[in-house]
């Protein structure tokens, strides 16, 4: 059974470099280089993420040199935050080019989103993007899960999420996730299995079935 974790911040089976596991790590832009070759076994998102929108233009500038690296699976995390970081115009005007460099060179957006659906839903409408969008961390509830899967987005569910919205979710958008949390993925794909009713290997085999499809060379 292969356990993909596609939203972390820190690696937490290296030392024991477990096969069965397959992170997707989160970088800033001025990061990478030196993390790639830490963490050779794993791959990596990388972007800005909407709290530091501010004052983002040495690693945006970065960012767009180093992107069509391999390594980099994904653009992001990014996103629209209305709790936390600067005004909505600085957090809007930074996730659209990250928008841009995704659909520039066709790999997903890692989306990080709080009370901001409503804009989030009007942005993907209006650029109807070709590459995947995935809402990280989602923690929405039903309405919310069921108005943003209708345009498209994709979710990642880590240790906390809303129970009732699994059933607005289709089983091919799903994914699984540590982000800044200690548990071990094994015990968010067991939660996430039990609350779908599904045996963990079952759930386990359709979430290897969407990275393979959403990020073909994991
Ligand atoms: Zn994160």
């Amino acid at each position: 059974m292969k356990l993909y974790d596609i939203h972390t911040h820190h690696i937490q089976l290296e030392d024991y470099d477990a096969p069965h596991h397959s992170c997707i790590l989160n970088v800033y832009p001025l990061e990478f280089e030196a993390t790639k070759n830490t963490y050779k076994r794993h791959n990596f998102s990388c972007g800005i993420h909407p709290w530091y929108s501010d004052d983002s233009k040495t690693q945006l500038k970065y960012l767009t040199e180093i992107a069509s690296d391999t390594k980099i699976i994904a653009i992001g995390e990014t996103g629209l935050d209305k709790i936390k970081g600067p005004s909505l115009d600085i957090q809007i005007s930074l996730f659209k080019r990250h928008i841009e460099l995704s659909e520039q060179i066709k790999k997903p957006l890692i989306i990080h989103a709080v009370k901001a659906w409503e804009e989030l839903y009007h942005i993907r409408k209006d650029t109807q993007p070709t590459q995947p969008w995935i809402i990280h961390g989602f923690r929405g509830n039903p309405q919310v899960a069921e108005q943003m899967s209708k345009v498209g987005f994709m979710f990642s569910l880590g240790e906390r999420f809303n129970v009732d919205s699994l059933a607005f979710i289709p089983s091919q958008s799903l994914f699984c996730e540590t982000d800044e949390s200690d548990i071990d993925i094994r015990q968010v794909y067991h939660h996430i299995a039990d609350a779908l009713n599904l045996s963990v290997e079952d759930f386990a085999a359709q979430v290897a079935d969407n990275v393979r499809r959403v990020f073909p060379s994991l």
